[in-house]
């Protein structure tokens, strides 16, 4: 096996994702034996099944889902599920691996996975997509579990989606099993704080860099781009803190108003409009000006590659928060490193999700019901030990904040597999 590391690496644009393109050069570093490299990148399993479903018309269509799972010496599998056209089982494989690699970085005791049905959900109706789910989950149920490989949400597919991957296991096993899957409405055992627990996890990443900085809440300018569940949720925590949060967007375009946006203001807005845009006050502008609008920190919550060779010369932020997977390309990274940017890497930023996912999995297990407060404390421990982690081995080595995570996760792996006595 080369040290190249030859799987595609992609994300839904199909664009390379920068995580993954990072790890060659982490492999060579760490010099890496061709059996660790083997252990680390080989995936598990991977599963492609098809399945017929009956569609409101009368007739029927195969359907082709997929499911890989990485190494799982730290834990069973965990990743989301994503109802996609583009989902293939490469691409399930790359964001299996990351899932792995986030998993290590804030060291909760899970493996990778991630996969998905080949869909555009949008051209289903609810009891079709209904079907499509249920047949999905008859179809990889031997390979699921809540010590095998637990599911959670991802692209088109949310609360709902798996409540009917609860109700559908639970009927082939013929008996309960919460833990199967996390991110289930709190009325099945999902915990309230999931729905904004990524944000809060790059919020509390963002606050310690923030003391290290000796910066004030009052004087961090943000700018947001995404409004949805990551962005939206980020914006109202940051404003709750005190930040002045100057620019959002969503799919439309963005608004701007240098004396601070009132977010919840903007959510009302937005829930009125259908959009954000004409909020009275503020400036209409592009998500492209978002990206290089004068701030300290800034916020992708939305797509990835959005940070390009392009753009990445006129950021002005000190701080990028890379809550979106995969929001800056490698040679954006390289620019923002060299202008000396702070950038604050997807698989330990937006990790808080994951984090409460493992809350959910413990709390179903236990049959115990977590106090909020209980799941919000512990919750910052962990961003706040993982990024304390990852910055010491950086301040140690004089490396970016992203190539010390990669470092960090694929250590823990490696280790995990030795101890094991694969290694
Ligand atoms: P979402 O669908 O709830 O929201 C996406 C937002 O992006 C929406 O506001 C949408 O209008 C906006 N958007 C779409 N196209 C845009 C464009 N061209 N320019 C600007 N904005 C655009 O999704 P989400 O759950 O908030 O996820 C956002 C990102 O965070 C994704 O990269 C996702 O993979 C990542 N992420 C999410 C979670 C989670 O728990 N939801 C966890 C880890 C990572």
């Amino acid at each position: 096996m080369s040290t190249k590391h030859e799987r595609i690496h992609r994300d839904e644009k199909n664009q390379c994702t920068l995580c993954l393109a990072e790890l060659d050069s982490v492999y060579a570093d760490l010099g890496l034996t061709k059996q660790e490299l083997a252990i680390l990148t080989i995936p598990r399993r991977v599963l492609t099944v098809s399945f017929p479903v009956r569609l409101e018309s009368g007739g029927s269509r195969v359907f082709v889902g997929h499911r890989v799972q990485f190494s799982d010496a730290r834990g069973p599998a965990k990743g989301g599920i994503r109802f996609h056209p583009d989902m293939t089982s490469g691409h399930a494989s790359d964001l299996a691996f990351l899932m792995d690699l986030k998993c290590a970085v804030v060291d909760i005791p899970f493996g990778g996975a991630k996969g998905g049905v080949v869909v555009d959900a949008s051209t289903l109706s609810r009891a079709e997509l209904e079907r499509v789910t249920r047949g999905y989950i008859r179809a990889i149920a031997d390979f699921i579990g809540p010590f095998k490989d637990i599911p959670a949400p991802d692209v088109y597919t949310d609360e709902r989606t798996m409540a009917w991957i609860l109700d559908e296991y639970e009927r082939i096993r013929r008996e309960h099993s919460p833990a199967v899957v996390t991110g289930k409405p709190p009325e099945l055992g999902g915990i309230r704080a999931r729905r904004f627990s990524t944000a809060l996890g790059g919020v509390h990443v963002l606050e310690e860099v923030m003391k290290e900085r000796g910066l004030k809440a009052a004087d961090v300018r943000v700018a947001i781009q995404g409004f949805g569940n990551v962005g939206e949720n980020a914006a109202r925590l940051m404003r709750d803190r005190g930040c002045c949060v100057v620019a959002v967007s969503d799919a439309k375009g963005g608004i701007h108003d240098p004396t601070g946006l009132d977010i919840a203001v903007v959510s009302s807005h937005k829930k009125q409009t259908g959009s954000i845009m004409d909020f009275p006050g503020a400036k209409n502008i592009t998500n492209a000006e978002l990206l290089t609008i004068p701030c300290d920190v800034l916020a992708p919550a939305a797509l990835s590659s959005q940070l390009t060779e392009q753009n990445a010369s006129d950021v002005k932020a000190s701080i990028v928060l890379e809550l979106a997977n995969a929001p800056t390309t490698p040679a954006a990274d390289d620019i923002l490193f060299k202008r000396g940017k702070l950038v604050i890497p997807d698989i330990l930023a937006n990790a808080g999700g994951v984090v409460v996912s493992w809350f959910e999995w413990s709390q179903n297990l236990s049959g115990d019901l977590w106090e909020e407060s209980k799941v919000l404390k512990r919750l910052r421990q962990i961003m706040t030990a993982a990024y304390a982690d990852v910055r010491r081995i950086s301040e140690g080595t004089g490396r970016r904040l992203r190539r010390a995570a990669l470092e960090l996760a694929v250590k823990r792996i490696l280790e995990a597999e030795r101890l094991r006595g694969n290694l």
